[in-house]
């Protein structure tokens, strides 16, 4: 990443990162000054989280963004989340209630349950999920606020659902119901989902990500609705249901990204299932070259902390171990007292572990060629380049790519070597941004072959991204001119 900056405390050389750093916009970082602090200290792309918030001030955080990277004359892929099938209580009375252990009460959702004309039971909790008594029977268990409270189903009356606390609990207004291994009809899009689609596309970011995926089909339709209001935007599947562990082959060939949301997932199945559920995602999208993003309580005490625990720095490091691309913060920087030593403490745990990570043989068992629905010109080029990249006289990897594919394929083969994507395009250098040891470049002028590798060359050294006379690699499509897809690895010096 060339971070230019007219604040003359930071240096004008150009800083490359491996492992990418995801941070969730919030109060604790909501200005463009915070935001350039952020990335000085090694965030790279930013999330919001639209379970919270008005579309006002996910705007104002999206031109604090766009500010940011002005100044700081790099790309910074934005993500926005969608709350999904996400079930809810609703507003409670007095906002919380009281669930006492082995006591009974009824469910049922709060629209049936006002035009319900007999006389109802006064201890109900109302939610916000037309067919939860059509979708629920006997001995099923529901989970509340995370998994901290639990209850299971005795009788059904539509639509009153008499339940029986096993874990009880404060139950407070908004809060999540997980219903882990129950068949959920509710579409995988809500009405507010497809508007925040919508506030996505013309707010231009770069990533739209969907929760609580349950299967292929789900990113399909996801795909085609930002297709028809008119967006390119990528989808990130988020996978927290125990559907979508099952169903990860398919989802991971379907989804552009993949995130492995840990926060709902742990609590849809056993925590203790987590870890390995997460190398097996990781490494299903390390075999199809899925950039996979690991998510949740990563550095969790640092809300409240300046120091992350030992646990912690072990879990963020064996996450870049397991293969992730992308590690994410979410209350840590959103409402934490301490972003910036967060993303600051992350990316010195990150650089630890790749030490590791690139000593290790599993990268250069990612050489041979073949992945499944991928261009085999292209991946051949990549597994080449990679290899000689492993030579310490390369000092980088150059891609001219229209679409940032090539520089995704070389990524998935973990060179050592920085990955510079160069395209005309903006929205793919922020794009490409995501991706393992990727940095994303707009050149302007794309003329014949010749010329534009030497544009490219000249353009490297004069803003220091490179000594002159380095050596690097240069992958591209002949002929330029024609826009043709990868398919030429040259060795250059600058
Ligand atoms: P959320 O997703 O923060 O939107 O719930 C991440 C997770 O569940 O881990
Ligand atoms: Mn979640």
């Amino acid at each position: 990443m060339k971070l230019k900056t007219k604040n003359s405390s930071f240096h004008n050389d150009y800083v490359h990162y491996y492992t990418k750093i995801l941070c969730t916009m919030g109060p604790a970082i909501a200005s463009k000054p915070k935001i350039i602090e952020l990335v000085q200290a090694g965030a790279n792309a930013f999330r919001l989280n639209m379970s919270h918030g008005s579309h006002e001030m996910h705007k104002a955080n999206i031109d604090y963004i766009r500010a940011a990277e002005k100044e700081l004359g790099i790309y910074l892929p934005i993500i926005v989340d969608l709350q999904g099938p996400k079930i809810r209580v609703s507003d409670l009375k007095d906002s919380v209630i009281q669930l006492e252990t082995g006591k009974n009460i009824y469910i049922a959702d709060s629209t049936q349950l006002k035009k319900l004309k007999t006389s109802k039971p006064d201890n109900i909790i109302p939610v916000e999920y037309p067919s939860i008594a059509k979708d629920v029977k006997v001995g099923d268990i529901l989970l509340f606020d995370d998994g901290l409270m639990q209850v299971i189903v005795k009788k059904v009356d539509n639509p009153l659902i008499l339940v029986t606390v096993m874990n009880g609990g404060m139950l407070k207004s908004r809060k999540g119901i997980n219903l882990p291994n129950i068949d959920i009809s509710q579409p995988s899009m809500s009405d507010k989902d497809k508007d925040d689609v919508k506030f996505a596309i013309a707010h231009n970011v770069d990533y739209i990500a969907l929760s609580f995926v349950r299967k292929a089909e789900d990113i399909i339709n996801i795909k085609k609705y930002i297709k028809k209001s008119g967006g390119s935007q990528w989808v990130i599947a988020k996978i927290e249901k125990p559907e979508a562990v099952v169903n990860i082959e398919d989802i991971v060939k379907e989804a552009d990204a993949i995130m492995v949301a840990r926060g709902d997932l742990g609590v849809e199945i056993p925590a203790a299932e987590v870890p390995s559920a997460q190398k097996k995602i990781i490494a299903m999208c390390n075999k199809y070259a899925k950039p996979v993003i690991t998510a949740t309580q990563m550095l969790e005490s640092m809300i409240y902390n300046p120091r992350p625990t030992r646990a912690e720095a072990s879990d963020v490091a064996n996450a870049v171990l397991d293969g992730t691309d992308v590690v994410m913060l979410s209350a840590e920087t959103s409402v934490g007292s301490y972003p910036v030593e967060t993303v600051s403490y992350m990316r010195t745990i990150c650089k630890e572990a790749e030490k590791h990570l690139l000593q290790d043989d599993i990268r250069l068992r990612r050489r041979e060629s073949y992945i499944s629905g991928k261009e085999s010109i292209a991946l051949l080029i990549a597994s080449a380049a990679a290899t000689i990249a492993e030579d310490p006289g390369i000092k980088g990897i150059l891609t001219l790519s229209l679409s940032g594919e090539t520089a995704l394929l070389i990524s998935n083969k973990r060179p050592i070597s920085p990955i510079i994507a160069m395209t005309e395009f903006e929205h793919i250098a922020r794009r490409v941004g995501l991706f393992w040891g990727v940095t994303g470049l707009v050149i302007h002028k794309v003329s014949g072959t010749d010329e534009t590798v030497e544009e490219m060359k000249e353009f490297l050294v004069k803003h220091k991204y490179f000594h002159k006379d380095s050596t690097v690699l240069i992958t591209s499509g002949r002929p330029i001119v024609a826009r043709s897809r990868t398919n030429m690895l040259t060795i250059e010096r600058l």
